[in-house]
Parts: C-alpha cells; sequence; structure tokens
C-alpha cells in the first residue's frame, strides 16, 4: 500500500527539484520511508533551468587541469562573498561535505565538464552539468532505492503536536485536500519566492521591478508554511537580481520573441556591458548580483553586452551562461562587422558605442580601465582584452530574479528555527527555501551545491529523528 494510501510516512520531502531529489535518495538511503511530493505535473523546478553549476573545491577535476584550490579557501571565499553576514556553522557544513557530495553526485551517474572559473571564486571551481542529465540519472533512482514520487501533490499547512513537533502535513491532491501523518520528519525543498509579488515587495521591495524566471512553483509556499508556525527566517533582505537573461523584445525593439531565454555572461571572458546611452556603467569584473543591481538602475533596466569574435570562439556548451554560439543560434544576439553597425542593430546611438569601445580599447593598452576600474575579467582573475576582431556581437539583456538565496532560519543540523531560536522539532529545510547560508553575496553554483549538500544531510537527519 502506498504511503499516501496508508496516510503515513516516515519521511515526508516537499517539493521535487534538485535539494527535494538529493533529500529523498539520502533519506531513504539511511533507511526511512520515504515520499517525495511535487506540486507541478513535472518534477525539476528551477534546478532544471539552471546553469546547474557547482561549486566544489579540492575535486580530483581540479587537479587535473592544474588549478589550485581547497576546502579552506573554499570556506574563505564564502564567508568573504556572504560579507560574513552568513551562518559560519552552515558554511564549515557545506565545506566539510561538498567533496563527499560530489563523489556521491558522480557515483549516481551525473557528468561534470571542465571546471571553470565564474562569479565570486577567487579560484575557478564551477563544475558545470546538464541539468536534464542530473535530473535523467537521480529521478530513475527514487524508485530504484523505494522512494514514493508524487506529483500534482502539493504541501499546503504544517501542523504540530502538542510538544510542537511537526506531525502532519496537509496535501492538496486535484483540489481535495488530505493529511498525512509523518513519523520521522518533513524536509522542505520547495524552492524560492522569485514568482511571488507579495514575498518579494516584502522582502525585497527595490529588486521588483526585475523579470521573473526560473520554476513556476517558486512561490514561497515552504517560507509560509514554515512562518504558520513561527519560523524565523534569514537573508531574505539580500536578495538581488541576476545580471544577463536575453532581452530581445526590449522596449522600443522591433523583434518579438517568445523562445528559451538563454542567460549569457560573456564580459567574464573580457565583453563589456553598455546602457542604452551606449555607455559603460559599472566595471563588468563585479559579481553577477552587483552587476544585475546597478543595470536595474539603467534606462528601462537594460544592458548590453557587447564582445567580439575573439570571445565568441571561447564558446562552449556547458556551462551554458558561455554558450555564446548556442544564444546566437536562438536569436538573441546580434551580430555585424563595424561596431556601428552593432549600434544600429538595436538602436543605439553608433558614434556614442564606437567612441565608447575606442576608449575601453585604449585602456586595455595602457593597462587598465581607470574610469570604472576594471582591472581583471572577474573578480580579481583573467587579463582585460581588446574588442577588435571581427564580426562583433551585441547581447541585449536584463536582470532577472530567478533565484532568491534567502528564506527559512536553519541550525546546523538544517532543522528549521522558530522567531524565539528554538527548533521546530521534525521540521528540515535544504536547497533554495532555506537563509543563512549565503549571507549578503552570492558565489556561483553555490545554490546547486547547498541543494545537494544539505538536501542529503536534511534527509539523512529527518530519517534518523526517532524521537
Ligand atoms: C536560469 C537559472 C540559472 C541558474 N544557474 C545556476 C548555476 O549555474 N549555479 C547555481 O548554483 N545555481 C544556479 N541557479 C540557482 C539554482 O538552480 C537554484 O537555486 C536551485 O536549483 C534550487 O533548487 P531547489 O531544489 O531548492 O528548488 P527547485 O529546483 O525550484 O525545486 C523546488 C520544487 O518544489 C516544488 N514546490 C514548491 N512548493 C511546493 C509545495 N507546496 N508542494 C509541493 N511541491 C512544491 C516546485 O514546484 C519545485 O519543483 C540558477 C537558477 C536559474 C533559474
Amino acid at each position: 500500500m502506498s504511503a499516501l494510501d496508508r496516510g503515513e510516512v516516515d519521511v515526508l520531502v516537499v517539493g521535487a527539484g534538485l535539494a527535494g531529489h538529493c533529500a529523498a535518495l539520502s533519506a531513504r538511503e539511511a533507511g526511512a520511508s520515504v515520499l517525495l511530493i511535487e506540486k507541478m505535473p513535472e518534477y525539476g523546478g528551477s534546478s532544471l533551468m539552471s546553469g546547474a553549476s557547482f561549486a566544489f573545491a579540492g575535486t580530483s577535476q581540479q587537479k587535473e587541469q592544474g588549478i589550485d584550490d581547497s576546502p579552506d579557501l573554499l570556506r574563505k571565499d564564502l564567508l568573504e562573498v556572504g560579507d560574513h553576514k552568513n551562518d559560519p556553522a552552515l558554511v564549515d557544513l557545506y565545506v566539510d561535505n561538498q567533496l563527499d557530495t560530489y563523489a556521491w553526485l558522480k557515483q549516481a551517474g551525473v557528468e561534470f565538464h571542465p571546471v571553470q572559473l565564474s562569479s565570486n571564486m577567487s579560484a575557478a571551481r564551477g563544475h558545470p552539468t546538464f541539468p536534464r542529465q542530473v535530473f535523467n540519472e537521480l529521478h530513475p533512482r527514487l524508485a530504484e532505492a523505494g522512494v514514493e514520487y508524487a506529483p500534482n501533490t502539493a504541501a499546503s499547512a504544517l501542523h504540530a503536536d502538542a510538544d510542537g513537533r511537526v506531525r502532519e502535513v496537509e496535501l492538496s491532491i486535484g483540489g481535495k485536500s488530505r493529511k498525512i501523518r509523518v513519523n520521522r520528519g518533513v524536509v522542505l525543498t520547495t524552492g524560492g519566492f522569485a514568482r511571488s509579488d507579495d514575498l518579494v515587495q516584502k522582502f525585497v521591495p527595490d529588486q521588483a521591478p526585475a523579470l521573473r524566471y526560473g520554476g513556476q512553483g517558486s512561490t514561497g509556499d515552504g517560507i509560509r508554511m514554515a512562518w504558520a508556525l513561527g519560523a524565523d527566517v534569514a537573508d531574505v533582505g539580500y536578495v538581488m537580481a541576476t545580471f544577463g537573461i536575453a532581452m530581445p523584445d526590449f522596449p522600443g525593439s522591433n523583434r518579438k520573441y517568445d523562445g528559451e531565454r538563454p542567460l549569457l555572461h560573456a564580459m567574464y571572458r573580457g565583453g563589456i556591458i553598455v546602457n542604452r546611452e551606449a555607455k559603460r556603467f559599472i566595471s563588468e569584473a563585479n559579481s553577477y548580483k552587483t552587476l544585475g543591481d546597478a543595470s536595474l538602475k539603467q534606462p528601462d533596466a537594460l544592458g548590453f553586452q557587447i564582445f567580439d569574435q575573439n570571445i565568441m570562439d571561447q564558446s562552449i556548451k556547458a556551462p551554458k551562461t558561455h554558450d555564446y554560439a548556442g544564444a546566437l543560434e536562438l536569436g538573441v544576439l546580434r551580430q555585424a562587422n563595424s561596431i556601428a553597425d552593432l549600434a544600429r542593430e538595436v538602436g543605439l546611438n553608433p558614434d556614442t558605442l564606437v567612441e565608447t569601445v575606442d576608449r575601453y580599447n585604449a585602456a586595455v593598452d595602457a593597462g587598465g580601465d581607470t574610469e570604472l576600474g576594471r582591472k581583471t575579467l572577474a573578480m580579481g582573475v583573467g587579463k582585460l582584452v581588446r574588442l577588435d576582431r571581427a564580426p562583433f556581437y551585441i547581447y541585449p539583456c536584463a536582470p532577472s530574479l530567478f533565484t532568491t538565496y534567502g528564506g527559512v532560519k536553519v541550525n546546523g543540523e538544517l532543522e528549521v528555527v522558530r522567531i524565539d531560536g528554538k527548533p521546530l522539532a521534525g521540521l528540515y529545510a535544504a536547497g533554495e527555501v532555506m537563509g543563512g547560508f549565503h549571507g549578503k553575496g552570492y558565489m556561483s553554483g553555490s545554490a546547486n551545491g547547498k541543494c545537494s549538500v544539505f538536501g542529503r544531510i536534511a534527509g539523512r537527519n529527518a530519517a534518523l529523528n526517532n524521537a
């Protein structure tokens, strides 16, 4: 008889993205009966749309590529990027368990492509994957391991017993409500709140003009359900839009586009970013969150990445943020043989754009950009390059809120913590729904990293919670 028919299960995992899959498999490995529910018809959430790079340090791949990195450097970077606003216990938990999770994912069949340098890393440690391939490996393992999976099944409320322990979850299946008793623990892996206007307005109203992207299920359900039981939140005020989502149909453009919108970061290979006035406005070496915040303040909140054929030649399939050739095929990049013609492609002033690129190239020749202080390609790494080899490319893009890095507060066991500091017994959280790990800033790859590392730990802890 299924858990839903019995009306009880040891561990209920709520939300079938990356964190949910990792939590469910790990709870099962620890010996519990497990039900993984997903409110949408399809599993995957934001995880399936992701650039799918993982921040791991000290891996065999890095060694093979001659990259000097270590868990201690990862810890230092995470704390510095988070401006020490992150919970050091969560950072330690991540650092101490990430290599084991890397090995676990590889053993599960996940394929990692060559390691890349990305935003807010002082050493190249982005381990790219294809998200579909990740799920093609992890999802069938649920059934093999004996995890029950129920799509179109939403958790709508959590109920605690007289001792305050979460014991029962209200579900909505096809519009009908029913309850399930949970013997050991509930793991919230419901993702973020980027698709919730009211939560964005409540936590980060200045980010409200950003585009909304990410999983349709990212409506903050986990935060709301935990809140109703008195849970605290962490880091929610630090959420920032990410720079670089394709915007081919921007205001004033003559193009209509309804295809997939890639996320491209050609500036980290040496491209520049200009606004609608064809002027640079920030050092492109900043993290894509800082770039997102700065571009939100530009006319129509638009940015235009500009690069040349030398950068196009570095196009790779994974991570998708550097798949320039793919973006050209999708029609979100425009191409021209001169900078002036490039400007005309998107309605920028050709003279101003030529002057901007000339001034930038002269600064590169002189050894650095004094205007906006760009000294490197990205976050202190990489030598600036001239943009002078035709054809040239322009990529209109916008800041987009697709991942929200704050959420319910958890302790070092990944138990949800109440506003009075006490744990909510029997309730765990992992992945984007949890707060406290990133602090004020975000290292690329650490969101997928935290889904896998913390998903596994939360699932195991819930399974072993026999109280
Ligand atoms: C375009 C894009 C690119 C990104 N690139 C990267 C990257 O390269 N590196 C990186 O580290 N991070 C990246 N991120 C962020 C990262 O992918 C996400 O933070 C992460 O995938 C979130 O995983 P999750 O399992 O916590 O949530 P999700 O994958 O969103 O899964 C949550 C699931 O819970 C379901 N759910 C919600 N509420 C309920 C409910 N009440 N009942 C049942 N089910 C529910 C949702 O429908 C969803 O399927 C990217 C995100 C996007 C959108």
